[in-house]
């Protein structure tokens, strides 16, 4: 086996496509030390700059003090925590939903919330562009995995009408993680409501973002039904660790009792929940930190130039500049790299083929002289890589 792997690893590096991970010498934020370097870095999810906010800081050193560092036994033994506990009614609260459960991961939340929500007998319906921990949890669900072009209600439709499943799960990105658009939420939700349908909907990049205060991408479509059982992380915006899953008390309950991840694993550290409480207070009264975002994103797409490269039509924080070729995505993401700024070179099939980018993550700790000093840089990239490409 181990000579099998060894030549698998040989044919990646062969092909170009082995992956190397860079040492971070700082906290994440607009300005990082990685290898050694320092970089005006495009890179994190951290998108209103909470990672390293001295309120959170300081929130998790005193709940270290008071909670200790672990939890020490699963949420069902001895484990949960009245931060814990804490924080799930919190996120209940904000996400105007009736109750929360507290996963230690996103990936972690959907393998355990499709695992147990859905299995033989039913179907889960999956955007193609859905994030791959989606496509995990509906394989290890066993329920039928169907996908459908991303974003193509009339070929959802046809599915749905086509099933003849017991239960039927729609599973989708609600903002999409690559491409930065965002699902069609309200149609889904008709056609749940017209196939008996439920909704499940991964928030990862909405969450904190999106909607009223930052509640995510059910507020920014005023969307509300016992159908939806909604799903966000807290690695992200929130600037932490962990994910939540809401919806009917009824679905929290039954996950409390089924959801494998849930049941047998151990919970993260109950600091880590007293620390997320308070970042869903910072997010919660965090609209200037959004809308500082909002005039990024615009700064971003006014001093753009570029005649072959384009950015994707996304109104999120993620902003995808489509290059084309694997080959020129790379030389763009390592030019700008010996200019001192990184944006990760996203190539197939992490994306589909002849569509690599430049995923360009802008963030409220960007200061609007940073994104400009980016637009600039690939103004005078384009000019310069393709001359020499051709
Ligand atoms: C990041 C992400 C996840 C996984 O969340 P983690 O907490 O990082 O494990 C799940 N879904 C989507 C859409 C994501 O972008």
């Amino acid at each position: 086996m181990l000579n099998a792997l060894q030549k698998q690893l040989d044919q990646r590096k062969a092909d170009g496509l082995m992956r190397q991970r860079r040492l971070l010498d700082s906290p994440q934020a607009e300005y990082i030390v990685a290898n050694g370097q320092d970089y005006l870095s495009f890179c994190s999810n951290d998108y209103l700059g909470l990672a390293n906010h001295p309120k959170l800081i300081a929130t998790m050193q005193a709940a270290a003090g008071d909670s200790g560092v672990g939890s020490g036994a699963s949420n069902l033994i001895t484990g949960h925590h009245r931060y814990h506990d804490a924080l799930e009614k919190k996120l209940a609260k904000f996400v105007e939903l009736p109750a929360a459960l507290v996963f230690s991961t996103g990936y972690m939340a959907n393998i355990g919330v499709l695992g147990a929500l859905v299995g033989r007998g039913d179907a889960i319906f999956a955007d193609k562009l859905n994030h791959a921990c989606l496509n995990d949890g509906g394989y290890y669900s066993l329920a039928e995995f169907h996908r459908f072009a991303h974003s193509d209600v009339a070929a959802l439709e046809k599915l749905l009408i086509a099933s003849t499943a017991k239960h039927k799960l729609i599973a989708v990105d609600a903002v999409f993680s690559m491409d930065g658009d965002i699902a069609p939420l309200p149609d889904y939700l008709r056609l749940c409501e017209q196939y008996d349908a439920y909704l499940y909907v991964d928030d990862a990049h909405g969450f904190g973002v999106l909607g009223q205060h930052g509640k995510g991408s059910l507020s920014h479509f005023d969307l509300a039904s016992p159908r939806i059982i909604y799903m966000a992380t807290l690695g992200k915006a929130a600037g932490v660790a962990g994910a939540f899953v809401s919806g009917q008390q009824v679905v929290i309950d039954y996950l409390i009792q089924t959801a494998k991840s849930y049941v047998y694993s151990t919970p993260a550290p109950p600091a880590l929940s007293a620390t997320l409480t308070e970042s869903v207070n910072l997010i919660e009264n965090g609209d200037d930190l959004r809308a500082h975002l909002q005039h990024l994103i615009t700064t971003l797409k006014q001093h753009l130039r570029l005649k072959n490269w384009k950015l994707l039509p996304s109104e999120t924080a993620v902003q995808p500049l489509i290059v084309g070729s694997n080959h020129a995505a790379v030389s763009l993401s390592e030019h700008l790299q010996k200019l001192g700024i990184l944006v990760p070179a996203i190539r197939p099939p992490t994306v589909p083929v002849n569509t690599a980018r430049l995923r360009i993550s802008l963030s409220a700790a960007h200061s609007e002289q940073d994104v400009i000093k980016l637009a600039e840089a690939l103004n005078a990239a384009e000019i310069m890589l393709t001359e020499k490409l051709t």
